[in-house]
Parts: C-alpha cells; sequence; structure tokens
C-alpha cells in the first residue's frame, strides 16, 4: 500500500533554525540573531505567557467547542458575526478550511509568483489545480488588479498577499475592490494579512459587508508572537454560516494557544510596541543596507543582494541568520526580519 500520488505537493522548506544553524558553527543559540522567519523578536506579551501557562494546568481537558471564547472575542473585535470568524492553528491552517470550504477535485486556484509557499500546498492537499500571476520585481513588486486579472481564468480562489512575502508590498484597497469587482461571483478572493498588524491600510475585513467572495486571513504568528502556538484565524463571507463545523479538524486550536491569543488580544501595548519597532528596523535597514531593497509594509525587507545564498551564508558566519529567498525563486535577494534595535543594526552592520 503507498500514498496517492504526492509528488506535485512539494514540501515546504522552513528557514533554517537556531539550534541547526548553532550546532553548525559550534555556537550557543543565545549567540544568534535569528532574523529569517519574520518572528516577533519582544515575544509573545508577558501577558499571553501567564495565560498559556494558566491554560496548562488544564491540559487534559479538550478546548472548548468551536473555540467559542477566542471566536467571541475576535467576531466583537472585527465587529462580524461569531460565525463569520474561524479560529484555527495558524493563518495556515485557515487557508486549509478555505479551500476545504470550497475546492471540489479539479478546481483550480491563482496564486502569486513569487509568493507564500503555502498557497499551492494547501489547493493541493484539497485537490485543487494551481496557476500563478506575476508579482514583478521590475515594478518593485507592486500589486495590482490589473496583473492579477490578466492572468485571471475563471479560477475557484484568488489568494493575494497584503503585505507580500517576500516583498513586502501592499494590494491597495482601490485595487482590491477592482480586483473584487473583476472576478466572477463564484471566485473567492482570499486576502492574506499574516502581516496585516504592521500597516495602516485597513483589512479586507471592511469589505466583507459589500462583497460575498472574499475572506481574510490573521495570525497571532506575528506581530503577536505566538508563533510556537499556531494560532490563526479566517474572517469569512456572512453566507457561509454553518460552514465551519462542516470542515474545521476538531479541537485543532489547542487550548494553551486559545487562551494566550485571548491574553494577547487584551495587551495593546505590546503589539503598538512591536510594531512601532519594526517600522523602525525596517527603515533602518533600507536606509543602512548597501544593496537595493524593496518598499516594505511587513516586519521584514526584502533586498536584492547579487547572490543570496552566499551572503545569507555570509551573514551567518557573523551569527545572523537570515532568509535565502532562493526557494521563492528570488536567488538574487535575502529578506531580512526586523529584530530588535541591537539585532537589526547587528544585522545591517
Ligand atoms: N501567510 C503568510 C504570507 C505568511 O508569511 C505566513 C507565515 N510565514 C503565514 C500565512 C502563516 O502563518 P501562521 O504561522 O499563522 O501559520
Amino acid at each position: 500500500m503507498n500514498t496517492r500520488d504526492l509528488s506535485a505537493n512539494a514540501p515546504y522548506v522552513p528557514g533554517r533554525g537556531v539550534e541547526e544553524v548553532a550546532r553548525d558553527l559550534g555556537l550557543d543559540p543565545d549567540e544568534l540573531v535569528k532574523l529569517s522567519s519574520n518572528e516577533n523578536p519582544f515575544g509573545p506579551s508577558p501577558k499571553a505567557v501567564e495565560a498559556a501557562q494558566a491554560a496548562a494546568e488544564d491540559a487534559h481537558v479538550y478546548p472548548k467547542a468551536a473555540h467559542a471564547d477566542l471566536t467571541e472575542k475576535l467576531a466583537a473585535t472585527w465587529d462580524l458575526a461569531p460565525a463569520q470568524v474561524w479560529v484555527s492553528p495558524g493563518a495556515d491552517g485557515a487557508l486549509d478550511y478555505l479551500a476545504r470550504a470550497t475546492l471540489s477535485p479539479g478546481d483550480t486556484v491563482l496564486v502569486p509568483e513569487p509568493g507564500f509557499a503555502y498557497y499551492p500546498m494547501s489547493a493541493r492537499y484539497h485537490h485543487g489545480e494551481v496557476t500563478t500571476y506575476p508579482v514583478e520585481k521590475a515594478d518593485g513588486f507592486a500589486q495590482t488588479a490589473d496583473a492579477i486579472l490578466d492572468a485571471y481564468d475563471g479560477e475557484r480562489i484568488v489568494y493575494v498577499t497584503t503585505p507580500h512575502n517576500p516583498a513586502g508590498t501592499e494590494l491597495p484597497r482601490e485595487e482590491l475592490v477592482a480586483l473584487l469587482e473583476g472576478v466572477d461571483e463564484e471566485t473567492l478572493v482570499v486576502a492574506d494579512e499574516a502581516y496585516g498588524e504592521y500597516t495602516d491600510t485597513p483589512s479586507a475585513a471592511g469589505l466583507l459587508d459589500e462583497y460575498e467572495n472574499v475572506a481574510v486571513t490573521r495570525t497571532f504568528s506575528k506581530a503577536y508572537g505566538l508563533a510556537g502556538l499556531r494560532i490563526g484565524y479566517a474572517l469569512v463571507p456572512e453566507a457561509w454560516a454553518d460552514a465551519y463545523a462542516r470542515v474545521n479538524t476538531p479541537f485543532a486550536a489547542n487550548a494553551v494557544a486559545l487562551d494566550a491569543a485571548i491574553a494577547a488580544l487584551d495587551d495593546d501595548d505590546h503589539v503598538e510596541k512591536s510594531v512601532e519597532s519594526a517600522r523602525w528596523a525596517r527603515d533602518y535597514i533600507r536606509a543602512e543596507l548597501d544593496a537595493p531593497t524593496f518598499d516594505s509594509a511587513g516586519n521584514f525587507v526584502l533586498a536584492e543582494v547579487g547572490d543570496g545564498s552566499a551572503v545569507a551564508e555570509r551573514a551567518q558566519e557573523r551569527g545572523v541568520i537570515v532568509r535565502d529567498t532562493g526557494s521563492f525563486g528570488l536567488p538574487e535577494c535575502v529578506r531580512i526580519s526586523c529584530g530588535t534595535e541591537a539585532e537589526t543594526r547587528e544585522a545591517v552592520e
């Protein structure tokens, strides 16, 4: 007995972990500066840590059905009905739920190229086919409805990332509206806002009142500093009221993550500090780095350095881990996450 043919399912390639690099360099992991996965350099809110510790005491009990507490809190935050909030294990889990809710075998999705690797993976896991639209380096990775609609051919899902990973550019609100106007009613536009906290552009969640074919994905992995707990969510059209119960993996968001996320939502100061620091760091990197960089609304900067893997390797020898973007199809670039002030200065020195 074998698996089905999984050859189209390329494995996800994460940035290298601190332990692995430290072992290679014969260093203590604490001596390394990890700026390769767009994590929050300040860690989680202390309030979230406290809530997580308390929740761990009751780890023998299943989480609440449908993750009611976090769902209700998010619904109030976004001014949506609780049924429009799909809590998930990371934004990746939210992407899976959206694919599961919309794709039939053989349906096609449209993904950005370069772009976040999990869109095609998630679509293929759900028996979808994948086509791409370009986000052009020659245009500074500007994102436009026209570029997407030129490639669009009635796909069931169109993924947009705003801010974009790895470029950092946004799909401006008027472009998103033009895209929603330009696609068929049966096409879902997924606006992935994993880095949404780092920009002032209003969330696409505000369009859920007007459009029935848009969904938003968000995460606690970035500005909220909870990447290790795997917690995120989708905001979905009102008409999908009973769909979550039909597509979610039962209890997939764990009780520790749920309580940590609730506490994190109450710590505005921590998020503000994290976002302000990232904004300082991305300006600093762009001003000080000796290489062309691209405008970023996220907590990272993409830089065109010539030979990305050589530059990433040299940085690693100095104890700084950055992301070589070869796996995004940009071997000439590296992506540098915003660290604390000291880390960022060290990275760019
Ligand atoms: N979307 C984008 C654009 C991302 O960069 C990431 C994480 N790297 C995700 C989604 C997934 O985030 P999570 O950790 O919540 O699964």
